[in-house]
């Protein structure tokens, strides 16, 4: 059995609330912005104590971990554990007793991030005390190390600690060669965040897809650090390019996924991509395209998850718009 956790909860404790930003000065905004992130973040852990680590098979020796936050892969055998992501730091231990549980001697030999989000590094410094060798690309390292803002729910999220940087980085990409497979990592241009990378196992036929892909939801596209929905979509044409019927595709979130899931993910996103553009293109405003509901017939199934229709449209919208500021 298979738990999903409304991830909602423990990446965005208060949906409807939002730090004002206007009418008040930058410092009390910053304030205010400051004591959300902490009431944030003790709001999040505590609702993390009921949460158990659950595996699903993908693999030999390969394994989903779901917990709350972003799906985990882990790759186990002869050479060690090959842990990607590792969600909050409350789960650690917990996260550690379901791969000894899988046969793993304990302490993962790499942790590799998809990107920096909180939900997908949060046990950095502890599994890198341990003795991890955290591995991420360049860009993901970066945003890590500084303050972002989160534009859709106009939110500060603090730096990672530095005990949980990754002490090994790459620019294009790399392969690990263990436990009888190539698994090949490799960066795609900006997308869910610009340092997005893919995890490819060769030989096993299965990818982690980290949060290029939101599996029957609306994804989370992070404007303020380069997000853009055509990088996305870009990025799931990489992937579906690697990828045959048997392929085994692990989303950022929601349930185990194959190329079929992918496409109409991409169809999904793709056709609301359009009518935003060119909604845009006719002169209408962010709150004119949001009323007109371009993404209604999806809402039912695909609005449930944590970004809901008018946060997809307006983050598609940005990306788009930035476009034309740049230009
Ligand atoms: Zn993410």
């Amino acid at each position: 059995m298979l738990i999903h956790l409304p991830h909602e909860r423990a990446e965005r404790p208060f949906p409807n609330r939002r730090p004002g930003r206007h009418g008040r000065s930058r410092l009390a905004r910053s304030l205010a912005t400051a004591g959300l992130f902490l009431l944030t973040a003790t709001a999040a852990f505590a609702q993390l104590e009921d949460v158990k680590i659950e595996a699903e098979s993908v693999g030999e020796g390969l394994w989903v971990l779901f917990g709350a936050g972003g799906n985990m892969g882990a790759s186990i055998g002869d050479d060690g554990t090959f842990l990607i992501d590792d969600q909050f730091p409350p789960l650690t231990e917990r996260i550690l007793a379901k791969l000894v549980e899988l046969g793993s001697d304990g302490t993962p030999r790499f942790v590799l991030n998809t990107h920096f989000h909180g939900d997908h590094v949060g046990g950095n410094v502890n599994l890198a005390e341990l003795g991890s060798i955290i591995v991420a690309h360049e860009t993901t390292r970066a945003t890590m190390m500084v303050e972002t803002f989160n534009e859709a729910w106009e939110q500060i999220r603090q730096p990672v600690p530095n005990q949980g940087w990754p002490i090994l980085t790459f620019t294009e990409g790399m392969t690990f060669h263990l436990n009888g497979d190539d698994v090949h990592v490799f960066h795609v241009d900006p997308a869910h965040t610009a340092g997005d990378c893919v995890v490819h196992f060769r030989n096993a036929n299965v990818i982690h897809a980290g949060d290029l892909f939101f599996a029957g939801k609306y994804p989370l596209i992070d404007t303020g650090v380069g997000g853009h929905a055509d990088g996305v979509l870009a990025a799931c044409e990489r992937i579906l390019e690697l990828s045959d019927e048997d392929t085994v595709i692990i989303p950022g979130h929601g349930p185990v996924s194959n190329a079929a899931g992918l496409r109409e993910y991409m169809d999904v996103l793709g056709r609301i991509t359009e009518r935003i553009r060119t909604a845009i293109a006719e002169g209408r405003s962010l709150e004119e395209i949001q009323a007109a509901k371009p993404t209604a017939e999806w809402d039912e199934s695909w609005g449930t998850g944590f970004i809901d229709p008018p946060t997809l449209v307006f983050m598609v919208h940005r990306g788009l718009t930035k476009d034309a500021e740049a230009n």
